[in-house]
C-alpha cells in the first residue's frame, strides 16, 4: 500500500498531457521535447526555474565530440569510474546519443566556448583520457544551458511553467498507473495552496539529494524529494549508498554547513595541484593520473591526509596559472574564492570533500521507466545504470540530456500509438493511503549532522549504526507528537524535512548493507572491493511498516 505526506485535501485541480517535476537540464529537455511530438508539458518546479543544480555546474559535459576521440573510449572512462557496476547498455547508449544530444542542445541556443575557428573546446577532467569536456563561458556551462532551456521554454506557449511549488505525492488510477501528482504552491491566486495536477504520465526530474548531509555542492532544493516521493509510490530505488562527495570544495570553516561553493575538478584538469600545507603533492605515486585519478581516489587520498596531519582540508595550488588564466578559464571560482578572502593568483586554496552527487536513484529502464506504470525519471533523480559506484566528471549533465529525450520519444511514441491515454483518477481515493508523520523543521539539520557523521566519505558499521539510531529518534519523536495531537504543521519545511529523513534512512540502510568498498562507498571496516559477494546493485523499497527494506 502507497504512503503519501500528511497534507490537506487538494482545493484545487489542473490537467496536463504530461506533468514534469523540476525544472533542470533534464525536466526542461523532457517539456521540449514532448512538445515536439504534440503534447502539452506542464513543468511544476519548487522555487525558479533556474534554481537547480544544473545553473551551477562548472567544469562542462562530457562527449566524444573531439578529433580522434570515440563513444567507445568514452564507454571505457565511464565503466573504469563506474567500478564494475555500471549497466553497459546504458552507458553505451549514453556515449552514443550523447554528441549529437550535445548539438541538440547547441542548436536550442546553449553557446559553448569556441577556438577562433568556431570548434567547440574541450578540456580534460578526472578519469577522462581525452579532452571531450565541453564549456560554456569558462566555467559557467551550467548556467549557459539553464538559460538556454529556460528561454526556450519561455517561449512555447504550449509548455505551462508553475514556479514556487512544491510536488509532494503521486495520484495514480485505479490501474496502479501514474495519473497526475499533488503539490502544494506558494503563492497568491487562484492556484494557492494544496492542488492536484491530472496527467497521462509523470515525469520526475527533482535533482539531487546533497541536502541530507551537512557539506554540500549542492543548491537548497536537492533534498531528494523525487527519490522520497518514489519510495512512497511504492517505485524502487537503487545504488543509494554510492554518493559522490567531491574532493575540492572550496572550506569555509569547521562550522559551514549547506551550500559550499566548488572549486571544479577542470581546474586540476588545466594542471593545478593537490598539496598539503608545506607545498609537497601527495597524488603522485598514488595513481597513474595523479590528481585527475577518478574522484573517489582523489576524495579518499584527501581524506587521508587529513586524518594523517590531523587538519580539516588540503589545498590546492593554481598560483602558477597567473592572473590573466584565472580571469579568463575560471571567472565564477576566481570570484568566489575572492568573495571568501582567498585570491588564487597569490593563495593556496584551502579545500576538503562535501556531498556532491548521487549516483543512485529511481531505478529506471533505458527509456526512463521507473518501476510505477506511467511513472518516469531522468537526471540526477534517476538510477539509469550509467554511473554504477561512481559518476565520471561531466557525464551527468549528459545523462540528463540524453535520457531526457529518450523519455520524451517514448511518450511520443505511446501517444502515437494511442497508448497514453487519459487517465481517470478519483483524488479522494487515491490519497486514501497510509500517511507519514512530518517531521519539525528543525529535524533538517539534524539529520543532516547524523549523514555527515556516521555515512559521509567514511563510512563503518559503528557509524552507520549511530546515524541509523538518531534517524530512527527523530521519526519516534514524530510519531510522539503526532499521538500527543500535536503533529508537525503541513508546510514547505516539515515535508522537506520528512523527505529527506526517508531518503537519509534508505541510504544509510543501504550504505550499511554493502560490507566493501567499491567506487565512492568508502567502508573503513571492509577496505577492499568484494566482486564475490557484492557485484550487483541493492534495490530499496518501503516495506508495510514504511520502512526502507534493501533487497541484494
Ligand atoms: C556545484 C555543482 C557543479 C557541478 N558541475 C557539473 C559539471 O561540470 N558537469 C556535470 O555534468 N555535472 C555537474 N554537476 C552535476 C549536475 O549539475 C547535476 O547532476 C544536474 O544538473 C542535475 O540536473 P537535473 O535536471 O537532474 O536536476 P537539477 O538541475 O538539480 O534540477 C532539479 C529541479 O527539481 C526541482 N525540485 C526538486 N524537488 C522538487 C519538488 N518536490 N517539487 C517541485 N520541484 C522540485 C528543483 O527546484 C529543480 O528545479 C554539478 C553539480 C553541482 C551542484
Amino acid at each position: 500500500m502507497p504512503y503519501r505526506l500528511t497534507a490537506p485535501a487538494p482545493g484545487w485541480t489542473a490537467t496536463t498531457d504530461v506533468v514534469v517535476v523540476g525544472s533542470g537540464v533534464a525536466g526542461l529537455t523532457v517539456a521540449l521535447n514532448v512538445r515536439r511530438a504534440g503534447l502539452r508539458a506542464t513543468v511544476v518546479t519548487k522555487a525558479m526555474l533556474d534554481d537547480g543544480s544544473t545553473r551551477w555546474a562548472q567544469g562542462g559535459i562530457a562527449a566524444a565530440l573531439g578529433e580522434g576521440d570515440t563513444p567507445e573510449q568514452h564507454l571505457d572512462d565511464t565503466l573504469v569510474a563506474g567500478a564494475g557496476l555500471c549497466d553497459e547498455d546504458a552507458v553505451r547508449t549514453l556515449v552514443t546519443e550523447g554528441p549529437d544530444a550535445v548539438r541538440r542542445l547547441i542548436a536550442v541556443g546553449a553557446a559553448f566556448d569556441q577556438d577562433e575557428d568556431g570548434s567547440i573546446l574541450l578540456t580534460r577532467e578526472g578519469g577522462h583520457h581525452r579532452r571531450r569536456i565541453a564549456h560554456a563561458g569558462g566555467d559557467a556551462t551550467g548556467a549557459e544551458i539553464s538559460r538556454a532551456l529556460v528561454a526556450a521554454v519561455r517561449n512555447d506557449p504550449g509548455i505551462e511553467l508553475i514556479e514556487h511549488a512544491l510536488v509532494l505525492d503521486l495520484l495514480t488510477d485505479a490501474d496502479g498507473h501514474a495519473a497526475g501528482l499533488t503539490l502544494h504552491v506558494m503563492g497568491e491566486g487562484q492556484r494557492d495552496g494544496v492542488g492536484a495536477i491530472r496527467a497521462r504520465a509523470v515525469v520526475l526530474a527533482t535533482g539531487g539529494m546533497g541536502q541530507v548531509f551537512s557539506a554540500t555542492t549542492n543548491p537548497a532544493v536537492s533534498t531528494g524529494d523525487g527519490v522520497a516521493l518514489a519510495l512512497r509510490a511504492g517505485a524502487e530505488v537503487a545504488d543509494l549508498e554510492f554518493v559522490q562527495f567531491h574532493p575540492t570544495v572550496l572550506w569555509l570553516g569547521a562550522e559551514a554547513e549547506g551550500q559550499q561553493p566548488l572549486v571544479s575538478e577542470a581546474v586540476r584538469g588545466e594542471g593545478a595541484h593537490l598539496v598539503d600545507a608545506s607545498g609537497e603533492r601527495f597524488m603522485l605515486g598514488q595513481h597513474e593520473l595523479a590528481e585527475l585519478a577518478p574522484r573517489d581516489i582523489v576524495a579518499k587520498a584527501i581524506t587521508r591526509q587529513m586524518q594523517l596531519r590531523g587538519t580539516e582540508h588540503m589545498y590546492l595550488d593554481g598560483r602558477h596559472f597567473g592572473a590573466e588564466m584565472w580571469e579568463h578559464r575560471f571567472p565564477t571560482i576566481l570570484a568566489s574564492c575572492r568573495a571568501h578572502g582567498i585570491d588564487p593568483v597569490t593563495d593556496l586554496i584551502p579545500v576538503a570533500p562535501a556531498a556532491h552527487y548521487a549516483s543512485g536513484g529511481v531505478r529506471t529502464d533505458l527509456t526512463g521507466r521507473t518501476t510505477v506504470p506511467g511513472l518516469y525519471a531522468c537526471g540526477e533523480v534517476a538510477c539509469t545504470g550509467v554511473h554504477g559506484a561512481n559518476r565520471l566528471a561531466s557525464n551527468s549533465l549528459l545523462e540528463g540530456l540524453v535520457f531526457a529525450e529518450r523519455i520524451a520519444a517514448d511518450l511520443a511514441a505511446r501517444h502515437a500509438a494511442g497508448d497514453l491515454p487519459e487517465r481517470a483518477v478519483d483524488v479522494a481515493a487515491a490519497l486514501d493511503a497510509r500517511t507519514v508523520p512530518l517531521l519539525a523543521p528543525e529535524a533538517r539539520a539534524d539529520i543532516q549532522r547524523l549523514m555527515s557523521r556516521g555515512a559521509g566519505v567514511l563510512r563503518s558499521a559503528e557509524s552507520m549504526a549511530a546515524t541509523a539510531e538518531g534517524l530512527a529518534v527523530l521519526a519516534r519523536e514524530a510519531s510522539a507528537y503526532l499521538d500527543e495531537g500535536k503533529p508537525a504543521d503541513p508546510r514547505v519545511e516539515t515535508w522537506e524535512a520528512a523527505n529527506l529523513h526517508l531518503v537519509a534512512t534508505a541510504l544509510v540502510t543501504a550504505a550499511a548493507r554493502r560490507e566493501e568498498t567499491r567506487g565512492c562507498h568508502w567502508r573503513e571496516d571492509f577496505p577492499d572491493r568484494d566482486d564475490a559477494r557484492w557485484q550487483h546493485h541493492l534495490v530499496t523499497t518501503l516495506d508495510a511498516d514504511g520502512h526502507p527494506c534493501v533487497q541484494g
